[in-house]
């Protein structure tokens, strides 16, 4: 066996065939024209899609302005997640509308964290549930 240097982590490949490995895909399709265009307009735009608020300016995280709070958003949520292996096939409704409106939401760093946290941890959960938990903790 011949000595080689240690792989760095952008060199080590990952198998796309297996689910939920499929980054590139999603990849591709946060980093596409029709992605980006559509989250420009979103973030400058008001919403009155949003649970428990009536017109709200996308420039601002809506999970806290829940609780009254003016953060700046970092991150056009799906409020129903994506399918990641494929966004355009929603599986019949099991995964989110990739470019539906009323499907993103605007959030703020914390939040877009702890809600991939809690999509990841916890399945089946209502949005309800999701904002319950979301809201729960100090920030
Ligand atoms: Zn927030």
């Amino acid at each position: 066996m011949s000595l080689h240097r240690i792989k760095r982590p952008w060199e080590i490949k990952r198998d796309y065939n297996i689910p939920g490995q499929g980054r590139d895909v999603v990849t591709d399709f946060y980093q596409s024209k029709t992605w980006q265009k559509l989250r420009n307009m979103f973030i400058a735009s008001v919403s009155t899609h949003l649970p428990g608020l009536g017109r709200h300016h996308n420039k601002f995280c809506w999970i806290c302005a829940l609780s009254g709070i003016l953060r700046l958003t970092h991150t056009i949520d799906h409020i129903k997640p994506i399918n990641r292996d494929n966004p355009f096939d929603t599986r019949n409704g099991q995964f989110g509308e990739p470019l539906t409106w009323e499907n993103l939401g605007p959030l703020c760093k914390v939040h877009a964290m702890r809600k991939n946290a809690i999509e990841r941890n916890y399945k089946n959960l209502t949005l309800e549930q999701i904002i319950e938990k979301l809201r729960i903790k100090e920030y």
